[in-house]
């Protein structure tokens, strides 16, 4: 049997190895390296299937977060509501633009926010949520739509771990993930479920005019060459990147696929087991299993991974620290604050291998050795 990773980036790159290689090469003899056809397809080839009208492309996935809070021109002191449960660079980018992280709890099964949670935490100075979909599972997001709408506060979805999953709305109207707030915000770092060879991100909104405005901002704040009328950055996704995604966006549902198929298997292997928690399908979500994340006793989780460890199973805790103990943000952060679904989260997540390129003989194996190290 083939060693197990958390994930099989360089597996994925050799099933379609030809396709991926001629597109690289196309590109590099092309001469366009910066914007140029590869991104503009690309562009519009996400636009298509995520059913959205912009797409801006960008560095990263946290560059794509910044941009997205810079369109909103919010003062210094203005509250972004976030997840204390993710990963840092949600509330990074809030603390980087002098604006007022508040963190809060999330939901223990679907280890994201609720529209209970974040009314709580409203406050005549709240501007704007930024809901995560972690792990692959959309936000309940109807609720907080309908609730952020009603209070004129802006929604921005982190997109950067559900890319390809669908809500479906009361209506019977299914969005993908990312499309459903004011602006979604995603990231290509090569492991999240649609992953170039580098960095890369992008932002999405129906909304043309704010599109236009992200736009401007990610490119030096310009609309017409060297005419600058805001500070903006430098933000792109490289052309080579582009080439890359446009092969692998061909290729996402069936990665996706390739994780449920992953997920339900370890559902089934783990579903009687006192000792272990899996994780919880949302009814309104689908789920594309960036993680497939357990919860076990805590007491136990050490023991617990040290003997995957020794029979060559990788695993992993996201994420180990809740944000408002990281401290980077503690002097923004209210003394007292205790998030208990955050904090028993932390101490009892741990996320086991699941990719596209996982054999039945590798998900049984692991299957097994779960089950014998949790009794
Ligand atoms: C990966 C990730 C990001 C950041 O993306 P980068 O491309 O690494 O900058 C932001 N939010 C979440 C939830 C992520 O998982």
């Amino acid at each position: 049997m083939a060693n197990i990773h958390m994930v099989d980036v360089k597996g994925q790159y050799r099933r379609h190895q030809s396709e991926f290689d001629q597109a690289i090469l196309e590109t590099v003899r092309s001469g366009a390296y910066i914007n140029g056809p590869q991104v503009h397809s690309f562009q519009a080839n996400l636009a298509k299937y995520l059913d959205v009208a912009c797409v801006i492309p960008c560095g990263n996935g946290t560059d794509a977060l910044q941009i997205a809070l810079m369109a909103l021109d919010l003062k210094p002191g203005d509250e972004v509501i976030v997840p204390a449960f993710t990963y840092v660079a949600t509330a990074e980018v809030i603390a980087l633009l002098g604006l007022t992280p508040v963190m809060v709890d999330v939901c223990p099964t679907t280890f994201n926010l609720t529209k209970e949670i974040v009314e709580q935490a409203i406050t005549p100075k709240t501007k704007a949520i930024i809901p995560v979909h972690l792990f692959g599972q959309c936000t309940d997001m109807e609720p907080i739509m309908n609730l952020a709408n009603a209070q004129g506060i802006f929604v921005i979805e982190d997109n950067a771990q559900a890319i390809g999953s669908e809500y479906t709305w009361t209506d019977g109207y299914v969005a993908k993930s990312g499309t459903m707030g004011h602006i979604g915000c995603t990231s290509f770092y090569p492991s999240k479920n649609l992953g170039c060879y580098g960095d890369g991100g992008a932002i999405f909104t129906n909304d043309e005019e704010l599109g236009k405005k992200l736009q401007m901002i990610a490119n030096h704040g310009q609309n017409k060459r060297y005419y600058h009328s805001r500070v903006g950055v430098n933000s792109r996704l490289d052309a080579i990147q582009a080439a890359v995604l446009n092969v692998k966006l061909r290729q996402l549902d069936s990665y996706n696929k390739a994780r449920q198929t992953v997920a339900t298997y370890y559902d089934e292997a783990f579903r009687d087991i006192e000792e272990v928690k899996i994780p919880q399908r949302h009814p309104k979500s689908t789920h594309v299993f960036h993680q497939y994340t357990l919860q076990v006793e805590p007491k136990k989780r050490e023991v617990f991974q040290s003997i995957l460890k020794e029979n060559n199973i990788p695993s992993m805790i996201y994420y180990p620290l809740p944000l408002y103990k990281q401290q980077a943000f503690m002097h923004l952060i209210p003394k007292e604050l205790y998030l208990p679904n955050t904090e028993q989260l932390c101490d009892s997540v741990v996320s086991l291998p699941i990719h596209t390129e996982m054999t039945e003989e590798q998900m049984a194996y692991i299957s097994e050795v779960v089950v014998h190290a949790l009794r």
